[in-house]
């Protein structure tokens, strides 16, 4: 799961001034690979995306930065990969559209970005820099940039980009978009368990629930997606030293677990019911998990 968190920065005028020298390095990156595209197109026309390849121009540009382009230099080589990797997918849209790979509405042959274009940016991948509370580090700055509010989640940092917004004159409030991927608390919790039940017990046993066709019940879907029941049972499959799946048309909710009554007008929302032959009073989960025990252990044997 990716997520995004978005805060104001609030730079001192040299590092304002390195961000627009960085979004700046990614616009012309993006616009001398375009022109060079297309030139090598018009020398000998290629068959749409294969003909391009943007490993190419990128090893092309830096070859010839130190000499034609040293400004580039001054700031993180993030800036350069950055404009590859943006005109690469802006090409790969294109052609995709063209060759009916991609959905939606189609999409344009890309143009040259303009200076005068409001908001600039460029992305900084994961080891270019780092966040400590109200602090960004970035390599090649000095001192590190304020940040208007730490991160509020928990989780890797994948890429930052940061964008400048002209308007406001001076451009003064810097917009920072960091992507995160939250620790899958879900899984790792998820994992614990299902290796605590494969040690404690010789023998689990399972409903094999039709998971797709319960899913297909709007009212059910939401309790089991939030339980990951698919995946509990992928995890117990192969933790587990005897996994026994029963049936899932064998009745266990239904079935009195004392003597074997079926209430076959047991409700889903009647959480305990009333064994009509014996007397028992049932909770439905506890019930529905002696009956599959019982089930498994008849199956096992
Ligand atoms: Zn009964």
């Amino acid at each position: 799961m990716v997520r995004a968190h978005k805060i104001r920065l609030n730079p001192t005028p040299e590092q304002a001034t390195y961000f627009k020298k960085a979004c700046g390095t990614s616009r012309f990156v993006f616009n001398w690979g375009l022109e060079r595209w297309r030139e090598q197109q018009a020398l000998q026309p290629a068959t749409g995306a294969e003909g391009f390849g943007p490993a190419r121009l990128k090893a092309e540009f830096n070859a010839l930065k130190r000499e034609q382009f040293p400004w580039v230099l001054e700031v993180t080589k993030n800036a350069v990969e950055d404009g590859f990797r943006r005109l690469g997918s802006a090409l790969k849209n294109y052609f995709d559209s063209q060759n009916g790979n991609r959905k939606g509405s189609s999409v344009r042959f890309p143009r040259f970005k303009s200076k005068k274009k409001a908001r600039q940016s460029f992305t900084l991948d994961y080891e270019r820099f780092q966040v400590e509370g109200h602090w960004l580090h970035i390599s090649k700055l000095d001192r590190p940039v304020n940040l208007a509010e730490p991160l509020r989640f928990e989780g890797k940092l994948k890429w930052a980009t940061i964008a400048c917004e002209a308007g406001r004159r001076k451009a003064k409030l810097q917009l920072a978009r960091f992507q995160e991927r939250i620790a899958n608390q879900r899984q790792d919790r998820i994992h614990k368990m299902t290796t605590e039940i494969a040690r404690t017990y010789r023998l689990v046993a399972v409903e094999d629930l039709h998971v797709k066709g319960l899913m297909r019940n709007r009212r059910l879907a939401l309790s089991l997606a939030d339980a990951s029941l698919g995946e509990v049972l992928r995890q117990l499959a192969y933790k587990s030293t005897r996994l026994v799946q029963v049936g899932r048309f064998y009745a266990s909710s239904q079935t009195c677990s004392a003597c074997g009554y079926v209430n076959s007008k047991l409700e889903l929302s009647e959480r305990r019911w009333v064994c009509a032959a014996c007397g028992v009073l049932h909770e439905r989960d506890w019930n529905a998990a002696v009956n599959i025990l019982q089930e498994g252990l008849r199956l096992a044997t």
